[in-house]
């Protein structure tokens, strides 16, 4: 391929990015990277009734969060900005007048009450009105009217659009890189509108002449946009100008059941379906994931490697993408693995890091970040308890008992545990305790070991109960670990103190 690769994302500031959206954006990135290309954001802001505001800060925000920059765009400049469509406004006009001259548009001066009789009319004889071929001979058009009438009509500035005049009778050859070729009846197209007369271009328009001027080589864009490839095609060859390739990704399907994932689902289900935060929605990212864990199920979405591998970073992605193993059938979106992709990259991140986290969220347990509080306390912590926490949020439940003395036990657990003997026991595990000099997990382990075995104990009579003291529950890592972290005199203090509580 000589022509360099240009791919775009273009989403409408009409409200926050759907995951769906990021997957799109971040196949174009990779397919951009991929082959050393540019990777540009447009903003399709032309509809101006659904404009949110701070919809184009919420994407360049959400794209910077997951860390799959653009190269240009709003704020960005290249050579061929700007990126906002209410920007380029001035541009649009002359091309739908070039598509009247050549005679592949036309003015089109129907009322929206006109329309309406038509559809209403038609809906009575159980027909569908489409404005097209059909019946466009017979509507209130420069097709219809002289051109003085038209030019009447507009000086005289009534409303018009300028449609479309989509081909009667041809069949259209369009090719996918995902789906391959696809024919279309070229009768079943309307004549969609182009322009209106309050200047402002439509999607159509607007985003094939951008399109053709920001030299775009492959469009790579959501399913929902397949049934306009066909006026896409249309256009570029009413221009004569060459069209990029194509290249429509599947859905992102409901967990269960069938259709779109929605931000219903999200809510039912508990999980987000948004990048960031908007209003009340939870973000990924305030939800405590990692940006790499996000795009990474992200990728997997639609997209497969032809191995078992699931695990990549960024890079790998770059490497390994391909729009030949993008598939074309909708991806099953499953929350649970969202999980265990963010389990996985809490194992990768380093305790130094992890310790920090735990820190700045838990601020109120642990104290603020320059507290006294001794930093490696916390990272030893977080690399006994990481490998059960799919977030850091989760960090506090597992090991409240390496900084607190547990303020209750689990009642369950002390009827199978605390048994008559039990308070005996703890009181030699105490004078174990108190002689030993060196407090390390290793030695103290011997050291009970050695006297359980002397004494003919068992085991679970002695670590069970001795467990439930420390930890308050029958849960945590390896019992000695945490003995050694507490140190020897929190650790005696919590065996006095269950002495008297639980004998009670
Ligand atoms: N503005 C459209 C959207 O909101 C862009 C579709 C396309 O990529 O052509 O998704």
């Amino acid at each position: 391929m000589n022509q360099k690769i240009r791919v775009r994302f273009a989403p409408s500031p009409t409200g926050p990015l759907h995951i769906g959206g990021v997957r799109t954006a971040l196949f174009n990135y990779l397919f951009a990277k991929k082959h050393n290309g540019d990777f540009v954001l447009r903003i399709e802001d032309t509809d101006q009734n659904r404009y949110v505001e701070g919809a184009e800060e919420y994407i360049i925000e959400a794209l910077n969060w997951c860390g799959i920059p653009f190269d240009e765009g709003p704020g960005k400049e290249g050579s061929v900005g700007p990126y906002r469509q209410s920007e380029r406004k001035h541009l649009y006009k002359n091309y739908a007048l070039e598509l009247i001259d050549k005679g592949h548009a036309y003015y089109a001066f129907d009322t929206p009450e006109k329309l309406d009789f038509h559809r209403k009319d038609h809906e009575a004889k159980g027909k569908t009105f489409i404005y097209n071929w059909h019946n466009r001979l017979k509507l209130n058009n420069s097709l219809t009217l002289s051109e003085d009438e038209v030019k009447d009509k507009i000086d005289a500035g009534q409303d018009f659009v300028i449609r479309f005049k989509s081909p009667q009778d041809e069949t259209l050859i369009l090719n996918d890189l995902i789906r391959g070729e696809i024919k279309i009846d070229t009768n079943i197209l309307d004549d969609k509108i182009l322009f209106k007369s309050d200047g402002m271009p439509t999607y159509h328009l607007a985003n094939i002449v951008d399109d053709h001027l920001m030299q775009i080589s492959h469009v790579i864009r959501g399913e929902e946009w397949l049934p306009s490839l066909a006026l896409h095609q249309l256009l570029y060859n009413a221009f004569g100008w060459n069209a990029p390739q194509f290249a429509h990704l599947p859905l992102i399907m409901k967990p269960v059941g069938k259709g779109k994932l929605s931000k219903r689902d999200g809510e039912k289900g508990g999980f987000p379906v948004f990048p960031l935060s908007w209003n009340e929605s939870q973000g990924y990212r305030e939800a405590g994931y990692f940006p790499e864990a996000v795009v990474n199920f992200l990728a997997l979405l639609g997209w497969n490697p032809g191995t078992e591998q699931e695990i990549f970073n960024l890079n790998d992605l770059v490497e390994a993408f391909s729009l030949d193993r993008v598939n074309k059938s909708g991806a099953r979106f499953d929350p649970e693995k969202t999980k265990w992709y963010n389990h996985q990259y809490l194992q990768k991140t380093n305790d130094v890091e992890l310790a920090e986290l735990f820190q700045k969220q838990f601020a109120t347990k642990l104290g603020p970040d320059n507290s006294q509080l001794d930093k490696t306390l916390i990272e030893k912590v977080v690399s006994l308890i990481k490998e059960r926490a799919n977030f850091v949020s989760d960090f506090w439940g597992l090991s409240s008992y390496f900084f607190e003395a547990p303020s209750s036990f689990n009642e369950k657990m002390v009827r199978k545990q605390w048994k008559e003997g039990t308070p005996a026991l703890m009181q030699s595990v105490a004078s174990i305790f108190d002689n030993c000099d060196d407090f390390s997990s290793a030695r103290v382990e011997q050291q009970v070991k050695n006297w359980i075995t002397e004494q003919e104990l068992s085991f679970g009579k002695v670590m069970g109960p001795l467990r439930l003291i420390i930890v308050g529950d029958m849960k945590g890592p390896h019992l000695f670990d945490i003995l050694e972290l507490i140190g020897k005199k929190e650790s005696l203090a919590r065996i006095e103190t269950a002495i008297t509580s639980l004998s009670n």
